[in-house]
Formats: C-alpha cells, sequence, structure tokens
C-alpha cells in the first residue's frame, strides 16, 4: 500500500475502484421488477402524459405479462432479437419489461433512423419481429418498414402501436398460461444478453452494445441509490427511452426502487416537460444539457411550479458550469447530480453525489461509482497517467458490456485483453478521485503543438453574459496545424461580434486559446441524446471560412 497520509497527490495513479456496502443485485430484470410489485402494489410506476395513461406498479406488472404472453403466443424463443423503434410511449416501457421475462434481446432502434440505418440494424441484429409506431412527426415507419422488409428476410413481422396489431398480439396470449411465463423466466440467466443499443458512430456503421441483464439491471440501481430514490420519487424522463439515458437510468432506476416513470411526451419538449414537472409534482428531471438549456429559456418558465423537484440527472454531453448552477438555483433541484459514461459501460460510470459539495457538483462528472473501476492512461503507452495528468478514461467491471454484437473484432479494439473498456474520451482525476472529461481524443484540438481541450474554452466561453450555449472545434489552418473555431448561440435581444467576443478572452486566456474563428448559430448539429456533432461543425466551418486548401494538405 502507498503511504496515503504523506501524499503528493500527482504521485499517485489516476485510479480509482468504487467500494460500497450495498451489495450489487442477482436478479433478472423480470424477478427484480416483480420484486417491486410485491413491496408496492398499489403505487404508482408510469404516467404518460400525452397518452393520459397511468399505472400502478400492479396494473403495469399485469400489463406486461399480457405482453410477455403476446409474445410467448407468436413463437418468440429466449434469445430471440424483439427491435422497438418508437418515440417515448407506455408501450415502449411494457414491451422493454415483457421482453425482459421471456428472456428475449430488446433491440433499440433510434425513431430518428431512416431506411437504411434501419435495414443494417433490422439485419445485423438479426430481427425477427419489430414492435413500431405508425408515424410520429415526419417519419412514416410504415412507410419505411415496408421499404426495407424485401431486404430483410428474416424479419418476420412487424406489429404497429395504435392498431389492431396490438391487440392481436395481445389475444395471441390468451391461451398461454401464467405458468409457462414463470416456466420461461426461470429458464435464463442474469448474465445472459437482454439488450441491444445500437451507438451513434460518428463514422462506419453503428455497433450493437449488447448488454446483460446484470449489466444495466445493477447500473440502473446504482444510479438509483445515488440520487436517494425511494417509492416516494417521480421521475421527469424527456429523454429518449431509445437511448439508455431514459430505459436503464430512467425506467429501471424507477423499478428498482418502486420510483415513477413520467413521460411528459413523445418527444423531448420544454413546455411539456415543464408541465409534466408541475402537474405530475415531479421530484427528479432528466435531461442532456441542451434539454435544460431549453427549459430554462422557455417563454413563462417562471410560471411553472417546480416546486416538488428535489434532484434529478443531467449527462450524455458536457455539462456547462453555469447551466448546472441555473439547474440547482432556479429549477430547485439542489441534489442534482451529473452522470457520465457511454452505452457500452450500461452506461454510467462516474456520478456526483447529493453530498458533494456545490462547486464539485456543478463542475465534474463526480467519483467512481460502486462496484466499478476506472483508470486514465496515456493513449499512446497505455500506462496510467498521474493524477492531475489528462489522459483516456477506461472503465472497468459488471457494467461493461458483453460485447458488440457479432462483431468480434471491434470488442476487442474497445474492451482489452484486462477487461478495460477504452471510452475514447479524455479526463483527470483529481487527489481525491473527482473526474473532469476535457473531450474526445478525436476533438482535441493541437495548435502548433499546443494541445488545446474544447471543453476548457466553451466553459470560458459560457461565462460571459450574452453567451446562451457555445461549442468549440478545432478546423484545419496551413501554418499552426489547427485553430480554433467557436459557434455561439446569443441570448435573445443580444448581438455580439466576433471582436466582442475575443476581446472578453484576451488577458483572461493565453492567446493560443482565443478562437480565431467564431460563427454565430441559432442551433448546433445535434444528434437527439443531445451531443454535437462536432465533425459536422468542422465540415461547415472549412466551407465558410476558406479552409479548404488547409483541409486537403492535412488530409494529405
Ligand atoms: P452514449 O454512448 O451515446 O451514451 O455516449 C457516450 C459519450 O457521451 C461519452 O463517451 C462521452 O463522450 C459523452 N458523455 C456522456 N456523459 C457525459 C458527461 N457528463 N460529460 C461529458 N461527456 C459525456
Amino acid at each position: 500500500m502507498p503511504d496515503m497520509s504523506d501524499p503528493t497527490p500527482a504521485a499517485f495513479p489516476s485510479y480509482t475502484s468504487g467500494t460500497s456496502t450495498t451489495p450489487m443485485l442477482g436478479d433478472t430484470i423480470g424477478a427484480n421488477l416483480e420484486r417491486t410489485v410485491a413491496t408496492f402494489p398499489e403505487r404508482e410506476v408510469l404516467v404518460s402524459c400525452s397518452q393520459g395513461l397511468r399505472y400502478t406498479y400492479r396494473e403495469f406488472n399485469d400489463a406486461v405479462d399480457e405482453v410477455a404472453r403476446g409474445l410467448l403466443g407468436i413463437g418468440i424463443d429466449a434469445g430471440d432479437r424483439v427491435g422497438i423503434w418508437a418515440p417515448n410511449c407506455a408501450e415502449w416501457m411494457l414491451v422493454q419489461y415483457a421482453t425482459a421475462k421471456i428472456g428475449s434481446v430488446l433491440v433499440n432502434i433510434n425513431p430518428a433512423y431512416r431506411t437504411h440505418e434501419l435495414a443494417y440494424v433490422v439485419r445485423q441484429s438479426g430481427l425477427r419481429l419489430l414492435v413500431a409506431a405508425e408515424s410520429f412527426k415526419t417519419s412514416d415507419y410504415r412507410a419505411m418498414v415496408g421499404e426495407v422488409s424485401g431486404d430483410c428476410p428474416g424479419l418476420e413481422r412487424t406489429i404497429f402501436l395504435d392498431t389492431p396489431d396490438w391487440a392481436e398480439l395481445l389475444s395471441a396470449g390468451r391461451e398461454v398460461t401464467g405458468d409457462v411465463l414463470v416456466e420461461r423466466m426461470a429458464s435464463f440467466s442474469a448474465d445472459d444478453p437482454i439488450n441491444i443499443q445500437y451507438t451513434s458512430g460518428t463514422t462506419g456503421f453503428p455497433k450493437g452494445a449488447t448488454l446483460s441483464h446484470h449489466n444495466i439491471l445493477n447500473n440502473a440501481f446504482f444510479v438509483g441509490e445515488l440520487c436517494r430514490y425511494t417509492e416516494e420519487d417521480r421521475i421527469g424522463v424527456p429523454v429518449p427511452f431509445y437511448h439508455c439515458f431514459g430505459m436503464v437510468m430512467g425506467n429501471l432506476a424507477a423499478t428498482s426502487h418502486g420510483s415513477c416513470v413520467v413521460i411528459p411526451a413523445p418527444a423531448f419538449d420544454p413546455v411539456a416537460t415543464l408541465e409534466a414537472v408541475a402537474k405530475e409534482r415531479c421530484t427528479s428531471l432528466y435531461g442532456v444539457p441542451t434539454m435544460f438549456i431549453a427549459e430554462l429559456a422557455a417563454p413563462g418558465f417562471e410560471s411553472y411550479d417546480l416546486s416538488s423537484l428535489r434532484t434529478g440527472i443531467m449527462a450524455g454531453a458536457p455539462c456547462p458550469v453555469e447551466v448546472m448552477k441555473r439547474v440547482v438555483n432556479d429549477m430547485g433541484m439542489r441534489e442534482v447530480t451529473i452522470c457520465y459514461g457511454m452505452t457500452e459501460t450500461s452506461p454510467v460510470s462516474t456520478q456526483t453525489r447529493a453530498d458533494d459539495d456545490l462547486d464539485r457538483r456543478v463542475s465534474t462528472v463526480g467519483r467512481v461509482h460502486p462496484h466499478v473501476e476506472i483508470k486514465i492512461v496515456d493513449p499512446g503507452s497505455g500506462l496510467t497517467v498521474p493524477r492531475g495528468t489528462a489522459g483516456e478514461l477506461c472503465t472497468r467491471g459488471y457494467s461493461v458490456m458483453l460485447g458488440y454484437w457479432e462483431e468480434p473484432d471491434r470488442t476487442a479494439e474497445a474492451i482489452d485483453p484486462a477487461g478495460w473498456m477504452h471510452t475514447g474520451d479524455l479526463a483527470t482525476m483529481d487527489s481525491e478521485g473527482y473526474l473532469n472529461i476535457v473531450g474526445r481524443i478525436k476533438d482535441m484540438v493541437i495548435r502548433g503543438g499546443e494541445n488545446i481541450y474544447p471543453r476548457e474554452i466553451e466553459e470560458f466561453l459560457f461565462t460571459h453574459p450574452d453567451v446562451a450555449d457555445v461549442s468549440v472545434v478545432g478546423v484545419p489552418d496551413l501554418r499552426f496545424g489547427e485553430e480554433l473555431c467557436a459557434w455561439v448561440k446569443v441570448h435573445p435581444g443580444k448581438t455580439l461580434s466576433a471582436d466582442d467576443l475575443r476581446a472578453y478572452c484576451r488577458g483572461r486566456l493565453a492567446h493560443y486559446k482565443v478562437p480565431r474563428y467564431v460563427r454565430f448559430v441559432d442551433e448546433f448539429p445535434m444528434t437527439i441524446t443531445g451531443k454535437i456533432q462536432k465533425f459536422r461543425m468542422r465540415e461547415v466551418s472549412v466551407d465558410e471560412f476558406g479552409l479548404q486548401a488547409a483541409a486537403e494538405s492535412r488530409s494529405a
């Protein structure tokens, strides 16, 4: 053991493991749900505001069993892949737990996908059955399924929600007795795969992170523990269910604690979210940073009674300190936590704790999760760096996925022989084990030999009172290799020039960190899970600022 009594903090390696006196759960997801149902049968588990639906745990479990028996009735076996392609709705959650009860593998399909991506995931996962919405906004899911079905011979059937298909599924289960379901539930292990979540790679086809009951149930349980959830909690979930933020940190965290999930709307809508919090007396609210920014800027924000809010989670992308402060002060989320993680790690690896001091709660991604290990390594040598030095964050433990579905090579690139998942994120760990995410490895900017972490510049620009949102990328430059380019959204009614912004930086930031290019925008190119598509920002900036020659010389 090193002598921790007189540490030179920098001498300690950037490694920590999460201790806990709370044991992990050994249940399957179905068994865990039934345990909660037995404890809190009459408490609410689900409210879907736009559908006007509410379920107690007892009602929900009955409805889940009905769907599960329907799936058994149409011949779905344990291990079969069943897809769900729909915006947030009660049926999404019913299918999630019904597939878990019969041991089939739920394949989450992003509602923003179009035919090319749909056909890929249907074929790659070997989907037998798809449950889909008919349409939502501009998405005609029925037409898209029709278009790809000829290329997807393995897909035997599609059940469209809100059509007679759903009733047919339920009636297929009428002949299936409860005993058959009980027998099926006892036939598989918590370590079996139960979920495939396709990750939004920016290059190549998406990869199907394959997760077990044990992976996601435990991660959800500990997320809920750190939010101090009980049967009194009501969690507003405006984040999409197809992503782990919704279906793991939302649904499974709730059902492993007897809490309630409140779905404000099928897709994110700031006003519907504020209304749902006020009307349903939510105690917790989730969101990626841009969602909270939109809620804080929503017309009539002050008129919503948000006094029921105690906690919540901001995650999925860098959480700006200024936004966190407003969430605490203006939304009353005094115990709000930040989670950091990725789909491949179930997802959460670090989280701030309710009793961390405010500064740490708003400016770090917290400490390692219970029963998880993390370390930070030099991406070149793979060796653990000293505390305080930036490097690639790696995670090991129960939460690391089983692998990418049927892609052993891509799995081996991500998980090393010692079991560490290499995240591709750059982070630092301080002497007390608090983490900061400084960027993605591929987003780090090297200007004239100086490493620049866009996150640092973004946090600084956020302190300008007129800046509503900001994102920084590196763009090619013939002289320095790369230069900084900031995309800035200003608050309504404010005007700001590039020179104003640069003047604000001068004297406060080292000269090489002052953005050479500034672009004022209304929107950023985003994925629907709140991640800014920095590669798109780079492409647009190269065009706008005429940097093609530099771009070509870099790729030559
Ligand atoms: P996904 O697999 O879609 O959940 O995306 C995971 C990625 O989101 C991570 O590898 C990070 O780059 C980013 N991310 C998630 N949470 C945070 C956070 N709290 N701060 C910064 N980046 C985050």
